[in-house]
């Protein structure tokens, strides 16, 4: 769990040693950026978060971090938007769900898969495990629909892969995707958190899910980074399939891990400060094929 803790200071800003326990929340602002009507992305310390609103109520997608809750709130009051009545986890994450205790307070019913709920009860190494407030009320396997302002917003229970918990909401009317950390825009490497239950072969599996309900007009809203478009969903999604084919490819001719690491295959693809690095994701990879077959495949 020391890598979640790690990774997920570190997606917090480029200024942020790794170090730092966490960044000074004073200082975080919330910029909102409309994706479409009634859709926009909050962007502030922590995973990106999505919002519909419009006549029926504001639904929100992940709350960052509990010192950002009264930003939050006003950020979405800021866009003319009606109090937030819905929350959708898209996954267990501390970054993305550090804000449900104070929403849960506040009335709002919290949605998710339900290993979040699971996960947040137990807790881990490195993360308390949360107040009964905090804990999705409704939760799914396969997933939920909402039918409201004037949409109709699917959270998706994908097949996980970053954990064995995530959801990704696609608006049916709007065209957006919201991935939660299924993808992260420019991040290099993605963050396959085996300790949660992720497994890059499950993430292929979602993401290959995720390409066939977008088309080259979705608006593609990552769990980190920017706003992108289904070709860089693509893009991201060959990026890996292209890594696990070459350790898996090693391994199938009988190279130890260690020989692996030593050859560092996955260096080239390396970018500079990036969250993972290609000895992390090396042996994410090794851990999945070793771990293939432990969990069928819905989609
Ligand atoms: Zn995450």
């Amino acid at each position: 769990m020391r890598l979640v803790k790690l990774t997920a200071v570190a997606l917090l800003g480029c200024s942020i040693p790794a170090t730092a326990q966490a960044p000074d929340f004073s200082k975080v602002q919330i910029k909102a950026e409309v994706v479409a009507p009634g859709v926009a992305v909050l962007y502030g310390a922590g995973g990106n978060i999505g919002l519909s609103y419009g006549e029926d109520g504001s639904v929100l997608i992940d709350d960052q971090f509990a010192p950002l809750t009264d930003k939050i709130v006003a950020a979405v009051a800021g866009l003319g938007a009606k109090p937030v009545k819905y929350l959708v986890n898209t996954h267990w994450h501390f970054d993305h769900t550090g804000g449900n205790e104070n929403l849960g307070k506040a009335g709002v019913t919290i949605f998710a898969h339900e290993n979040v709920r699971v996960r947040m009860l137990a807790g881990s190494a490195s993360v308390p495990p949360a107040s009964p407030t905090a804990l999705p009320v409704v939760t799914y396997q396969d997933g939920v629909s909402f039918h409201l302002n004037g949409d109709r917003i699917d959270a998706i229970g994908t097949d996980g892969g970053h954990t064995d918990g995530d959801t990704a909401l696609y608006w049916r009317k709007a065209n957006v995707l919201h991935t939660g950390d299924l993808m992260m825009n420019g991040a290099g490497f993605p963050f396959v958190d085996t300790n949660s239950g992720g497994n890059v072969l499950h993430l292929l599996h979602s993401l290959d899910h995720l390409i066939k309900v977008t088309n080259p007009q979705t608006k593609v809203i990552p769990g980190h980074g920017p706003v992108g478009t289904q070709a860089d969903l693509i893009a991201w999604r060959e990026m890996i399939a292209g890594a696990v084919d070459q350790i898996r490819q090693r391994k199938a001719k009988g190279q130890t891990l260690e020989a692996v690491l030593a050859d560092n295959p996955l260096k080239p693809m390396e970018k500079p400060k990036a969250f993972i690095s290609a000895d992390a994701f090396v042996k994410a990879i090794w851990a999945s094929l070793d771990a293939s077959g432990a969990k069928p495949h819905k989609h």
